[in-house]
């Protein structure tokens, strides 16, 4: 599936969720001596080394002392574009560990308290959110008492929009990403003493209006700036090319974290914060309540809140028709606008759609397959599906789409998954989806959603079947958890039928002895063959 990140099943709630999905990574605090070189000047360095031979000259020398510990509480910003890098993975990578803390602007950035904050994360590329002249001003206030903004980017402009939304800031301070990106090879520069420079895609060009006002960090083979910093207030603000930092979505490449996080220490450095009390975020600042769910957005997407919300409305009775029963109480009870074209999630009881995913408002099939998608893993609850937990929610975002006029987009969907399996399991006997895992994801996906066509020719209401009978028997009192057996046990009695045997002829070898479930009132299907 092409979503960011679709998730099933659990009940995360609120503004924990997508914490709760990062899988953190720490690192050691590396680079801390590092930190301490470049927090003086080489006079006070001197100074410091002097005195301390005066003290001490009788006596062995003692080992360097610690260097001053500098609290990071980071807020990084996710409200002017949404990414699972930014929710998480940023802080992993670079700032977590000793103490530090960090928390999520999901809203208006200006409308964000950064009482105990000492550095701003604003990573954005080709969002038409504007960072606005209030955006601008909280963060120059940030800087006047001493914290850290951190701006990171790389030039990209929405759709057919002509700036680079993140420029607006950078020029209040006397910079510009450009189109343009670095040549090979590039290079620190003394102020930065780093000994290698990893790039994780082509890095944006910065152009500085009074260079003098800059330590230029890292250059290109042109000598183009692509990191610089600039005290502001008694704050420092650091420019740079987003393409310097990790990006993978498991974390997995922490890029230069040995000259980071030093570095983000040295800019967070003059604004103390209070480290026993909370770093505090901003949920989104804009909601509207309608019955039990509750629209939440910013400034920067209320202009899309009526449209997603209408078309939401819509949906929402032909998913009831197709599930045959109500999401659970508490399930589905948010909805959440994601400034992203990139997808969405499901938490249980929030649902967060990408605004702009699939060129919406223009086209309506992939947004009605992402509200059918990300709903249907709320309405699975309380237990997910267990091996076809994203195929059966891209098949029911699809069946709601046909339902709504998208006949053809639906059936692409539907079709063209079952021929891809078909290609690689022609008679849909080869693979074991349930329990294999070197199933290739075409059978995966397209076995799946092939059974449930072959359910569906069956009894034309067997997905609501199925979830009625699931709600019935498979309740959390009753079950630790939900496993392949007990799905085809459900499904049996949905169907009225022992679906055991066709299952297993099928090459997926469930066991209905091992079934918590029971299917005491569908006849006993005839000895397999
Ligand atoms: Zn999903």
């Amino acid at each position: 599936m092409s979503t960011i990140l679709v998730t099933g099943a659990r009940g995360f709630i609120g503004k924990a969720l997508a914490t709760s999905l990062v899988n953190m990574n720490h690192w050691s605090a590396t680079g801390a001596a590092g930190m301490f070189r470049r927090s003086f000047s080489p006079s006070a360095r001197m100074l410091c080394a002097t005195l301390f031979f005066t003290a001490c000259a009788a006596v062995a020398a003692p080992p360097d002392p610690p260097p001053a510990a500098v609290r990071i509480h980071s807020v990084t910003d996710i409200g002017h574009e949404f990414t699972f890098y930014a929710d998480g993975r940023f802080y992993g990578q670079y700032i977590a560990g000793d103490g530090n803390q960090d928390a999520r602007n999901w809203g208006t950035l200006h409308k964000c308290s950064f009482k105990n904050a000492n550095l701003l994360v604003l990573l954005s590329g080709a969002t038409p959110c504007p960072f606005t002249t209030k955006d601008i001003a909280a963060t120059r206030k940030l800087l006047e008492e001493g914290g850290g903004v951190l701006v990171l980017g790389t030039y990209g402009t929405f759709r057919d929009q002509k700036e680079y939304q993140l420029n607006a800031l950078a020029r209040a301070y006397g910079a510009e990403f450009l189109k343009n990106t670095a040549k090979e090879p590039c290079h620190a520069t003394q102020a930065l003493n780093a000994k290698e420079i990893k790039k994780s895609w082509p890095c944006s060009l910065i152009r500085l209006d009074n260079p003098k006002e800059w330590t230029i960090l890292i250059t290109d083979a042109d000598g183009g700036a692509l990191m610089a910093r600039k005290p502001v207030g008694k704050g420092a603000l650091l420019v740079a090319a987003r393409g310097l930092f990790g990006c993978k979505p498991d974390a997995s490449d922490p890029i230069n974290a040995e000259w980071v996080k030093p570095l983000l220490r040295d800019v967070a450095k003059n604004k103390k914060v209070d480290p026993g009390a909370p770093v505090e975020g901003q949920w989104f600042d804009r909601s509207e309540k309608h019955g039990k769910l509750t629209l939440c957005y910013s400034d920067y997407t209320a202009h899309e809140a009526d449209t997603i919300k209408s078309l939401y409305d819509k949906c929402m009775p032909i998913l009831e028709d197709i599930f045959g029963v109500p999401p659970i109480e508490g399930a589905m009870t948010g909805l959440l606008l994601l400034p992203t074209g990139g997808g969405g999630f499901s938490s249980g009881n929030n649902i967060g759609l990408g605004i702009w995913w699939g060129d919406f408002p223009k086209n309506l099939y992939p947004m009605i397959e992402l509200i059918g998608h990300e709903g249907a893993h709320s309405w699975v609850l309380p237990f997910g599906e267990p091996f076809w937990n994203e195929p059966i929610a891209t098949y029911i975002g699809a069946l709601a789409a046909r339902r709504m006029g998208c006949t053809k987009e639906a059936d692409n969907i539907i079709y063209g998954n079952i021929a891809r399996a078909k290609k690689l399991d022609p008679d849909m006997t080869k693979y074991n989806i349930a329990h294999d895992t070197n199933v290739p994801g075409e059978v995966g996906w397209g076995k799946a959603m092939w059974i449930w066509e072959q359910m569906r020719a069956e009894k034309p209401d067997a997905i609501a079947r199925y979830f009625k009978a699931k709600r019935e028997l498979a309740k959390p009192g009753v079950l630790k958890q939900y496993t392949p057996d007990d799905c085809v046990a459900v499904l049996s009695v949905a169907m009225e039928r022992d679906l055991f045997p066709w299952f297993r002829q099928h090459g997926i070898m469930v066991d209905k002895s091992k079934a918590t479930i029971k299917m005491d009132k569908v006849p006993a299907a005839k000895a397999e063959q």
